[in-house]
């Protein structure tokens, strides 16, 4: 089974085209976020998650680290989609330890390319209805600026392994879902 990483700057459309991805390829789609939004507010740890989240910073890697490589181990032989995981490089450092121990791989990184200017209209959008109290224009400004400094960096570092596929952001979702179709 093949292992895939969904990339990109907030609001480029991670979600949306891992869940797709998922569906037609019949793989786990495991998000970070939603993993972490679904601990957040329960007991203390909850708490510590939540208000990293709001804030737009990330979860300490140690954290992050432990509780994907819990999903991970537990989904790997059917394949798997990872979405907002690995964030920094030393949370992609411990993904490629932790799947050699357990002989597996990633086979491709998908990189969705999206403006800032184009995110953040979307992600404003996606407010009104998400819920999400992390899409606001505060904390918005904070993803990204965590994005570039902590996750940008990983690109150079799947482009070395020779798995980065960069795939255009802009089109409407059933058009990207097909170029990416198409390249995998
Ligand atoms: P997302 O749903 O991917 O936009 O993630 C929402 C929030 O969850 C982020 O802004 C971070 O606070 C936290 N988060 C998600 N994935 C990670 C990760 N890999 N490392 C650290 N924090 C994360």
């Amino acid at each position: 089974m093949k292992n895939y990483i969904i990339f990109g700057a907030p609001g480029a459309g991670k979600g949306t085209q891992a869940d797709l991805l998922a569906k037609k390829y019949e793989l786990i789609h495991l998000s970070s976020g939603a993993i972490l939004r679904h601990e957040a507010g329960r007991g203390e740890l909850g708490k510590k998650i939540k208000s990293y989240q709001d804030k737009g910073g990330l979860v300490p890697d140690r954290l992050i680290i432990a509780m994907m490589e819990k999903q991970i181990g537990r989904t790997l032989k059917k394949g798997l989609i990872l979405d907002g995981y690995p964030r920094t490089l030393q949370q992609a450092r411990a993904l490629d330890r932790f799947l050699k121990i357990k002989k597996a791989k990633i086979d491709s990184v998908l990189n969705l390319r999206l403006s800032q200017t184009e995110a953040l209209k979307r992600l404003i959008l996606r407010g009104k209805t998400s819920g999400r109290s992390d899409d606001n224009a505060q904390t918005i400004k904070n993803r990204f600026a965590v994005y570039r400094l902590q996750t940008a960096p990983l690109l150079d570092y799947y482009k070395k392994q020779k798995k980065l596929i960069n795939i255009d952001g802009r089109p409407k979702i059933a058009v990207i879902f097909k170029d990416i179709s198409e390249r995998l």
